[in-house]
C-alpha cells in the first residue's frame, strides 16, 4: 500500500546532468534507471506526473555560443539534446511498466508527439507520464522555464526540482559545513540573493502564477516518494 499524498498532479524537473551519474558526458544507464524507479514509485501513488529533463549532459546553447556558434543554432542543438534524454527516460520508465508519452515543443512526428495542450492533459488523466521535450521550443530559454511553463499549462500543483542536495542553502553545503538549509524561502529572496534554484525567468514565471517550487535530493532511493508523502528534507520556494 503506497503512502498517501495530497498531490494530484506534479511537475518533476531534472537537469540533463542528473542522468550523467559520476560520468562527465551523456547518459549513465544505471542513473537513468534509478530516476525512473523514483518516478515509478510516485506513479504508483496515483499521482499524475509531468517531467522536463534538461540537456546539459549533452549540449548547452551558451557553451556552443562561447565556441563561436550562432546562439540560436546552439540553442536548437540544446533542445535536441533534451529530446534524446526524454527518449532515454521513456525507455527506462516503460521497462518498469509505466506508460509514458514524449511530447516535443518542436514537432518531430516520427519520434514523439507534438505538444497539444489538451491532448497532454488527457494523457495525464489516463496516468501516462508526460515527458515534455525540446524545452519551450524557443532559443534563449532554458528547460527550467519550460518546466514552469508546462507546469502552469498542465495545472500542476508544484514543481519538484530534483537535485543532488536536499534543498536550498545560504551557501554551498559541499564547501561550507556551516551552510544552513532554508525550509521555506520566497521567490523574491531567491531572486534577490541569486540563489541557484532555477534561472530568474523561471522563478519569476512561477512567482507570477503562485506555483511552489520544491527543491529536494533525488539521490536517496525512495526520496521522491517520501517528499510527496511529506517526509524528508526539502526547501519550498513560495
Ligand atoms: N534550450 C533552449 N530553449 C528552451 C530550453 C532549452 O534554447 O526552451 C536550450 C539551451 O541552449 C539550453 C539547452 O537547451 O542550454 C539545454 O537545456 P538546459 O541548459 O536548460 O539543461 P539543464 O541545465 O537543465 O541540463
Amino acid at each position: 500500500e503506497p503512502p498517501k499524498t495530497t498531490y494530484r498532479r506534479v511537475m518533476l524537473k531534472i537537469s540533463g546532468e542528473a542522468l550523467m551519474g559520476e560520468t562527465s558526458y551523456g547518459l549513465h544507464p544505471p542513473t537513468v534507471e534509478h530516476i525512473a524507479r523514483e518516478v515509478a514509485a510516485v506513479h504508483e501513488m496515483g499521482v499524475e506526473i509531468c517531467m522536463v529533463i534538461g540537456g546539459g549532459n549533452v549540449f548547452r546553447g551558451l557553451q556552443g555560443a562561447a565556441q563561436g556558434m550562432e546562439r540560436t543554432t546552439a540553442d536548437y542543438m540544446g533542445m535536441l539534446a533534451t529530446v534524446m534524454n526524454a527518449l532515454a527516460m521513456q525507455s527506462a520508465l516503460e521497462s518498469l511498466g509505466v506508460f509514458t508519452r514524449v511530447i516535443s515543443a518542436i514537432p518531430m512526428d516520427q519520434i514523439c508527439e507534438p505538444y497539444i495542450r489538451r491532448r497532454a492533459v488527457r494523457h495525464l488523466e489516463k496516468k501516462r507520464v508526460c515527458i515534455f521535450a525540446a524545452g519551450t521550443g524557443n532559443p534563449y530559454f532554458t528547460t527550467d522555464t519550460a518546466a514552469t511553463l508546462r507546469a502552469n499549462e498542465m495545472a500542476c500543483e508544484a514543481i519538484f526540482k530534483g537535485t543532488q542536495v536536499d534543498g536550498v542553502y545560504d551557501s554551498d553545503p559541499k564547501t561550507n559545513p556551516q551552510a544552513v538549509r532554508y525550509d521555506r524561502i520566497t521567490y523574491d529572496q531567491v531572486l534577490a540573493d541569486h540563489l541557484k534554484v532555477m534561472d530568474a525567468s523561471a522563478i519569476a514565471l512561477a512567482r507570477d502564477n503562485a506555483l511552489p517550487i520544491i527543491v529536494f535530493s533525488l539521490d536517496e532511493p525512495g526520496g521522491f516518494r517520501g517528499i510527496l508523502a511529506g517526509e524528508g528534507a526539502y526547501t519550498m520556494v513560495h
